[in-house]
């Protein structure tokens, strides 16, 4: 599952860190960051209603998913960066936790069950 070419958790820290502090000219604020991850996000929307809902894209623009992911993934890092965060370590800490909260969870819940009328 992994290759020359994979990129870790910390090389991404130190390539986004490295970005930003050369090319970039500094950090944003952690506040502005957080706007841009929410304008980010909204981009990430954008391409699914129109990849996989019922909105369509308009003429001349083209489906790129991969590239909104990216962009959210670039200032989430951001973000861990300047607020001192270890990404493998929480990473690691919340696949824990969630396995820990959720280890029966969805036992019933078959592949393509989406049948929330139990909830209602
Ligand atoms: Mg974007």
């Amino acid at each position: 599952m992994t290759n020359d070419n994979d990129i870790s958790i910390s090389q991404l820290q130190r390539m986004v860190d490295d970005w930003i502090t050369g090319i970039g000219h500094g950090y944003f604020s952690p506040l502005t960051n957080m706007a841009v991850l929410a304008e980010e996000t909204g981009e990430v929307a954008r391409q699914m209603s129109r990849i996989y809902g019922d909105q369509t894209f308009k003429e001349g623009e083209a489906p790129n998913l991969a590239d909104e992911l990216a962009d959210v993934l670039w200032v989430v890092t951001a973000i861990a960066n300047q607020t001192g965060v270890d990404l493998t370590d929480a990473l690691r800490k919340n696949i824990e936790k969630k396995t820990r909260r959720d280890l029966h969870r969805h036992e019933n819940r078959g592949p393509g069950n989406n049948d929330n009328s139990n909830k209602i």
